[in-house]
């Protein structure tokens, strides 16, 4: 993303003072594969940073790195540059195969699509086993903590029974289960309910948004939309690449693709309380979205006398647009924007982009249409027809 100079400086110092709360940093993770072909890059250049308490989907089409953005997280697989720090210790520098492997199991729950329980285990022992590896709790506590999880997920009668025995989804809980064993503060999740119906899907998910109230951090790779709008916070890989979320918020029916394009066109861009940031008459070059902060779209009426404020016909949020009406009709801002009594953080991209994918994504063309025909209903499209006059 092209940014200047000072934007640089603030997400620096933004960096800096939210590492403490940071539960995952990536930073410039890549990732190289090697096959007959030669070699090929899986994960470009990843920066990501994941609160403490928060609860992720990871989403992208099949094959873009998502598995094995995850497994640059567990430490399951190493990144070929770059750095992971979680839970405050970097995971590859100075840390050998065996050290890691401990650490993940005091730190982590892993859950996998398939489940991936030992078959001659019961449930219960199945739960006990990341107990005995990192050898947590004492020994004669272990089985009751066990049950007590077993319990949570609803598994209580079925303790002694060998997997085989019970439901896929009554599997996975049991992995969830054993996941949690050792009461790690991440969960990492590779499609879990991707196996499963509708209903025990909707039971695991209802179990990890028990976890996240607890104060545990949960990231999640889904392709299902019911879950994914269950969390807090869902991110986007494409072909290896993350994708920014204020564009993904603002423009939800753009291609994968053509978000990615956008990810690396837009410029950053700060105003202070109350700056100008378009003004009336003037030529609109970009198309507008919002990070953070609320932006006012005053209306200055050329009849009536009013206070310098104008009239405030419109106020827009993060993950809102503005600027999209005067670029599709080629035209003059028909208001003035500015910022609203807090900073404000916002994404500029070229005309030329905009008008382009638009014309190439008659999907998004078409919701970006609804959403101003939308706005012009809703703040008296009389007033803009007069000062069009
Ligand atoms: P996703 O989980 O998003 O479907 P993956 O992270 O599993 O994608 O895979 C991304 C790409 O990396 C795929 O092209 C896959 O074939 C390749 N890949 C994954 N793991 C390996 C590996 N161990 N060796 C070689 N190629 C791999
Ligand atoms: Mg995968």
């Amino acid at each position: 993303m092209k940014s200047p100079l000072a934007s640089r400086t603030v997400d620096s110092v933004r960096r800096a003072s939210s590492s403490a709360d940071a539960m995952i940093q990536l930073h410039g993770v890549v990732k190289r594969f090697s096959n007959a072909a030669g070699e090929f890059t899986v994960l470009k250049g990843v920066d990501l940073t994941i609160k403490r308490g928060d609860f992720v989907s990871i989403v992208g089409k099949s094959g873009s790195g998502k598995s094995t953005l995850l497994n640059m997280v567990t430490g399951i697989d190493h990144p070929s540059e770059g750095q992971v720090v979680v839970n405050g210790t970097d995971i590859y520098t100075g840390v050998t195969e065996s050290q890691r492997s401990k650490w993940r199991g005091r730190n982590l729950g892993i859950v996998f699509q398939f489940f991936q329980l030992l078959p001659m285990l019961t449930l219960l022992e199945n739960v006990m086993l990341p107990m005995d590896y990192v050898d947590m709790y004492d020994f004669d506590e272990r089985p009751q903590r066990a049950m007590e999880l077993l319990k949570l997920v609803g598994l209580e009668k079925f303790a002694n029974k060998l997997p085989v025995l019970v439901s896929t989804g009554q599997q996975q809980l049991a992995a969830i289960a054993r996941a949690m064993a050792c009461d790690p503060p991440l969960l990492i999740a590779d499609e879990p309910t991707g196996n499963l119906d509708t209903k025990s899907a909707d039971t695991i998910i209802g179990l990890f948004q028990h976890f996240v109230e607890q104060g545990k951090t949960i990231v999640m790779v889904t392709h299902d939309p019911s879950l994914t709008s269950r969390t807090h916070r869902n991110i986007i890989l494409s072909d290896g690449e993350l994708i920014d979320e204020t564009i993904a918020r603002s423009l939800p029916q753009l291609r994968h693709r053509h978000m990615l394009e956008f990810t690396k066109l837009v410029e950053e861009r700060f105003y202070q309380p109350h700056e100008t940031i378009i003004s009336r008459d003037e030529s609109v070059d970009y198309f507008f979205m919002i990070r953070s902060g609320e932006v006012e779209v005053i209306l200055q009426n050329k009849r009536r006398t009013e206070g310098k404020n104008g009239n405030v016909i419109s106020r827009l949020n993060d993950g809102e647009f503005f600027g999209e009406m005067e670029l599709l009709r080629g035209g003059k801002s028909i208001a003035n924007v500015r910022a609203g009594s807090k900073p404000v953080e916002v994404l500029a991209l070229p005309r030329a982009d905009f008008v382009r994918v638009m014309n190439e994504s008659p999907i998004t063309a078409e919701a970006v249409a609804k959403t101003v025909q939308k706005r012009l209903e809703k703040h008296r499209v009389a007033d803009y027809r007069q000062v069009q006059k």
